[in-house]
């Protein structure tokens, strides 16, 4: 069931080139970050986490951007960020296209 999800993000992820936070945030999409160790997944608001990067960090390829990230359970370093629509209250986002 994951899969399915991951490919129903890559594809949206591709239509609209999210490639910074930067283009999270004007396109109106939180970024769904995954530990890549134990999996645990969080929801972040690309506006809030612009801020937080700051203007130069925002523009960073999403590939840098995901390598810092530190995971807030086990505390690796490194995830696999995903879009999310904005005005999605779940972790997993299947109809974000309404
Ligand atoms: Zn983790």
């Amino acid at each position: 069931m994951t899969d399915v999800l991951w490919m129903f993000h890559r594809v949206r992820m591709g239509r609209f080139r999210l490639d910074t936070v930067h283009d999270f945030a004007r396109r109106g999409y939180n970024l769904r970050v995954e530990c890549r160790r134990c999996q645990r997944v969080m929801l972040a608001n690309a506006v809030l986490l612009q801020i937080e990067l700051g203007a130069a960090r925002s523009k960073w390829p999403i590939e840098r951007v995901q390598a810092c990230l530190k995971c807030r359970g086990c505390g690796h370093r490194g995830a696999l960020v995903t879009a999310c629509r904005i005005t999605c209250r779940s972790n997993f986002c299947p109809t974000s296209n309404t």
